[in-house]
């Protein structure tokens, strides 16, 4: 495929392992070259997990989001285990992206696009590759596809990236059968559960909000609103970062385009290279370099990718990489991921719009408000402020709006169980009740009654 990287001169090729050629960042060393290389090729022999129809139609919606006309919902756990692959954390991660789409869609009076993180989020980048346990230096834990959690099992191990496509596969078949047997049928009545919040005039907000929403379900009913069958199940995505290339690269795949889609890469043959192992994946901030090999790699396929914009992003170097991984700016390809903190988002957003209006892309705009915001206890315990993760996200809203632009979405780590990682929100979790459930293996998340909170504070943001 011939295509201009965006640095002038000659097009470059690209192929699934060009990114080979580059420079990388978070690279992995393995003990047995042959043992990877058999992994790699037990990958390449597998059947897609995801297809270029749903990966299209993805894409497709992402477009309205990026116009203003949808509004998307990206949330699930910093760091996916395999144990997760089980129906009680995926039910409960389910349900709760459901219940927050419906109060985001009464909020902002858009559809509300669905991407778990999940089903494949086993990959994490780390900020030093080993790490003090016990006055013994070992390395770091870097997600379930990498290596184990367990200090034994820090020695990274390619049957991982095997066992990695399985749960991946395995989830999703569960999340896709538990869609079409009605979890998500909005015929049913959602327990809301806002029994914790003892302010009594937010508690009375949410339940106004809560009511509304089960008046316009119980009209659209009634009056036959549901003919198609539209009410009884949703779509929901999956997504991952795709830090490691050689998994990707080994599920990536060259595929017939779908009906009625053009293809903006323009590669002719009526095909081009799809990442089939999720629908939506995205660059990191510690990955992003702009000759670096997750560039390279992500600038070849068809599926929408994100990229997450920290602090030290210049605004330049954000629309070199656009016109890199987009050069024929296709509108909603790509989302960026911002992900300042709440004391610097006011000081990077507004010039990052500014030179992307100036650049002629039009991208979904999505507001990470976990990743800049993450601070340590004084006894060294990971957590985050409700306060601080909803300040972020309203100025955020706020600065748009001053920019004439629009928040296009939210990207939250959370899950749906009742853990104890993120202080704050109307239950009141203070420092001292972490201890009580803190289960996450990396960032703190969001508990289901917090995120779902977000949503309401959200919603009444653009009610407002
Ligand atoms: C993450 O999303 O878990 C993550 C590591 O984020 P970032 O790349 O923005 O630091
Ligand atoms: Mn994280």
């Amino acid at each position: 495929m011939a295509q201009n990287g965006g640095q002038g001169g000659p097009p470059r090729e690209w192929s699934p392992s060009s990114w080979r050629t580059k420079p990388i960042k978070q690279v992995v060393a393995y003990d047995s070259p042959s043992a990877v290389t058999s992994a790699l090729t037990k990958l390449s022999s597998l059947p897609p997990i995801v297809t270029p129809t749903e990966i299209v139609k993805l894409k497709a919606s992402l477009r309205d989001a990026a116009l203003g006309k949808a509004f998307l919902l990206q949330g699930g756990d910093c760091a996916e285990l395999f144990s997760y692959c089980a129906d009680g954390p995926i039910d409960s991660k389910i349900k709760l992206l459901l219940q927050m789409s419906l109060v985001l869609i009464w909020g902002a009076n858009k559809p509300v696009i669905r991407i778990g993180r999940m089903a494949g989020q086993f990959a994490k980048p780390r900020s030093s590759p080993t790490e003090m346990i016990n006055g013994k230096e070992i390395p770091s834990f870097r997600g379930d596809i990498l290596n184990g959690f367990d200090t034994n099992e820090r020695t990274p191990d390619p049957d991982r990236l095997v066992a990695a496509y399985f749960h991946s596969a395995t989830t999703l078949n569960y999340v896709r059968a538990q869609l079409a047997s009605g979890i998500a049928d909005l015929h049913n009545p959602l327990d809301w559960g806002l029994g914790h919040v003892r302010d009594k005039e937010l508690q009375s907000k949410y339940q106004k909000i809560v009511h509304s929403i089960a008046d316009s379900l119980r009209f659209m009913r009634t009056v036959g609103a549901d003919t198609a069958g539209q009410l009884q199940t949703v779509d929901l995505y999956t997504s991952h970062e795709g830090l490691v290339l050689e998994y990707e690269q080994s599920l990536t795949r060259r595929l017939r385009h779908p009906a009625n889609y053009t293809s903006a890469k323009n590669e002719g043959g009526g095909k081009g290279w799809y990442n089939t192992s999720a629908h939506f994946l995205w660059i990191g901030d510690r990955t992003r370099q702009i000759d670096g090999a997750h560039v390279e790699y992500f600038r070849g396929i068809e599926n929408p990718i994100g990229i997450k914009v920290g602090p030290s992003m210049q605004s330049d170097e954000l629309v070199r990489l656009l016109d890199i991984v987009n050069p024929t700016k296709e509108i909603g390809k790509v989302t960026l991921i911002t992900r300042y903190g709440e004391d610097k988002v006011e000081k990077m957003l507004g010039p990052h719009i500014e030179a992307i209006k100036g650049s002629g892309h039009v991208v979904v705009w999505q507001c990470d408000p976990m990743h800049g915001n993450t601070r340590s206890t004084e006894t060294g315990i990971k957590t985050r402020h409700f306060s601080s993760i909803f300040s972020e996200l309203s100025l955020a809203l706020k600065i748009h709006k001053q920019h004439g632009s629009f928040l296009g979405g939210m990207h939250l780590e959370l899950t749906g169980d009742a853990v104890t990682e993120c202080v704050g929100g109307s239950e009141g979790l203070v420092e001292e009740d972490l201890s009580l459930n803190y289960t996450t293996y990396c960032d703190p998340r969001l508990n289901e009654k917090q995120a779902l909170e977000l949503a309401f504070l959200v919603a009444g943001h653009y009610r407002e």
